[in-house]
């Protein structure tokens, strides 16, 4: 199927009281196993990339350095890759760029066919962040894509938006800004926060999201709530990556009940990424435990050695960099190449399988 726009189903999942997961990929074996998931559930499925990502796509090793030349590369490489992949399903697949910063680059995915992307103005001052957002939502409205914007800002590390504290969005606030940039979703900071230390025992305060929604319905708004950073890290994942040589501490996430207790708030996109490189990385440490005798001049050995040296590394766009020929082509892959793959693969139907149920996004693309 062709690719379509968000919108259509933040609208059903509102409707609903259910919610959409939005699960980041950043190679062709990931973008696979997310949609033979959703496949196998029935769902629609949202893929996003983030903007900071786009550098490894085109081949930047040290991909947080990648200049906006080398992004809109990589946005080019995964627009064709996930429109392959959605050619070849039944289910509506959804492309979303997640937390663009440069307009130029949104507005290239734009150009690219992504159907829906996020401009974060959330570091600037209000009015700013209306202005930037506007000026996107302009241009991505008349060419039918969705846009999500954020408002407040979220603690943790995602790639290079990194902060200290967070800053919860004002309520009060969210009409206006739904208002003045007629933006179709926004990303609300209510104690949920990126990367896999998000601290234990953490408690998110639902009361912004239902105050958000109550006035978004008293004023007759009709928009969808954004749940970021919402992995939820297994400790079964945590617990198993250290006992195979990793060393994650303070790993902690965001209790589901608390994330599914909210939904019904007109939260219906919520974004994981952490899970999925938990359940990889496991995955690919448990391969190596397996598996001694790799040879050490092998694209493969050189993963391993990575992963040797980094116990707390899940981020599987740096240690999957030495066979970056097959990670994005997909092609020309040596059978142990192949195998790393299936680890990766495992590990997206792990993660996507288990949250897709619980959003309560089973079987709805009979609402299509
Ligand atoms: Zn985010």
């Amino acid at each position: 199927m062709p690719l379509i726009p968000m919108k259509l189903l933040l609208d059903k999942a509102i409707e609903g009281k259910f919610a959409y997961g939005a699960f980041n990929v950043h190679t062709t074996n990931e973008v696979k196993a997310a949609i033979e998931i959703h496949e196998t559930f029935r769902s629609p499925v949202i893929l996003q990339v983030i903007e900071f990502a786009t550098g490894f796509i085109a081949g930047r090793k040290d991909f947080l350095k990648a200049t906006l030349e080398e992004k809109i590369e990589g946005i080019k490489i995964i627009s064709k890759i996930i429109k392959e992949e959605a050619d070849k399903t039944d289910i509506p697949v959804v492309l979303h760029l997640d937390h663009g910063h440069d307009k130029e680059l949104v507005k290239a995915c734009i150009d690219e066919g992504f159907t829906s992307v996020m401009i974060d103005g959330s570091y600037l001052p209000f009015e700013e962040n209306i202005a930037l957002t506007k000026e996107i939502v302009d241009y991505a409205h008349e060419k039918g894509v969705t846009v999500e914007g954020e408002l407040g800002v979220l603690a943790g590390r995602e790639d290079n938006a990194n902060h200290s504290g967070s800053l919860y969005t004002d309520p009060n606030k969210v009409c206006e800004f739904f208002k003045k940039t007629s933006v179709d979703c926004l990303a609300i900071s209510y104690g949920t926060s990126h990367g896999a230390a998000k601290g234990k025992d953490v408690v998110i305060s639902k009361e912004i999201a239902i105050a958000s929604y109550e006035n978004m319905k008293f004023n007759k708004i009709k928009g969808a709530l954004v749940s970021h950073g919402s992995s939820t890290v297994p400790q079964y994942l945590v617990e198993g990556i250290n006992s195979l040589g990793g060393n994650l501490n303070n790993a902690h996430g965001i209790p589901i009940e608390q994330v599914l207790e909210v939904i019904p708030y007109g939260i219906a996109k919520i974004n994981v990424g952490t899970d999925i490189r938990l359940a990889i990385t496991r995955n690919v440490r448990e391969y190596f435990n397996k598996n001694k005798n790799i040879d050490e001049n092998s694209s493969v050995g050189e993963v391993k050695k990575i992963i040797d040296e980094r116990p707390d590394l899940i981020d599987e766009r740096v240690y999957l960099y030495p066979m970056y020929e097959s990670v994005i082509a997909g092609t020309g892959m040596t059978p142990i190449e192949n195998d790393i793959l299936q680890c990766v693969e495992k590990g997206v139907k792990e993660i996507v399988g288990q949250l897709i149920v619980k959003y309560g996004q089973v079987g709805s693309v009979d609402l299509f």
